[in-house]
């Protein structure tokens, strides 16, 4: 992993840029690098235009200790609303969870204005378009990775991150400069990444949910293990 130290401010986002590097960690609105998640971003814009249709900012507290790491916007959640995991199902059991452990106050109420903070903590994204059928492609993944590394570099107190599905693993995994067989995905596993803990949870998606492939009993061990580690 790169170490990077300093700082400054985006003139044109005001997001911090990465001293030296060109780095930043949000993308601009109208961000080219993926043409086929830019064409369909204009499609939805036109099809939608009072949604938000734009790369999702990260969401909490830039020195929070946990960064949550996700696949993607959501096209009726993140994409809609403009904070991730927000007016989908997938945030109804996030925010319940991080609400009770301790990483979330206020009342989720599934809209960017519910006045939900949160605490030692912070939500990001893998890839901040929206995909169609919620499956970015590899190069897309491997183009918008950039805005994750800018995003762990600029929180200097993150000692923990949850990652939440394969892909999600995969690159934090590579944002942090590991091999991904050095540490497979696993649920519930935790992999040592330098002074970083990697926790791997399945995605809290309505998909994994319905079919019980991850329960709430499931998705909540991994935010008590964190807690507890971080306490
Ligand atoms: S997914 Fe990321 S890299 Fe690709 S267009 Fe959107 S913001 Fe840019």
């Amino acid at each position: 992993m790169t170490t990077i130290s300093t700082t400054r401010k985006d003139p044109a986002t005001g997001e911090p840029r990465l001293a030296g590097t060109g780095l930043r960690t949000q993308p601009d609105r109208n961000c080219p690098l993926c043409p086929r998640l830019a064409a369909f971003r204009e499609a939805t814009r036109t099809r939608e235009p009072e949604w938000f249709n734009s790369p999702v900012p990260s969401f909490g507290d830039p020195d929070g200790r946990l960064l949550i790491v996700g696949l993607a916007p959501g096209m009726q959640g993140a994409n809609r609303t403009g904070r991730p995991f927000t007016g989908d199902y997938a945030g109804d059991l996030l925010y319940a969870t991080l609400l009770e452990y301790g990483f979330a106050k206020g009342v989720y109420q599934a809209r960017p204005d519910d006045g939900l903070t949160l605490v030692d903590c912070r939500i990001s994204n893998a890839v901040r378009c929206v995909p169609p059928q919620n499956k970015p492609l590899p190069a897309e993944i491997n183009l918008c990775r950039q805005f994750l590394i800018a995003t762990i570099e600029t929180m200097p107190s993150v000692r923990a991150i949850i990652a939440l599905g394969r892909i999600a693993h995969d690159t934090t995994l590579k944002a942090l400069g590991l091999r991904a067989a050095a540490a497979p995905f696993s649920h519930g596993a935790v992999h040592q990444a330098g002074r970083f803990k990697l926790y791997d949870s399945y995605h809290c998606s309505r998909y994994n949910t319905n079919t019980r492939v991850l329960t709430p009993e499931m998705f909540r061990s991994v935010f008590a293990r964190v807690k507890a580690d971080l306490d």
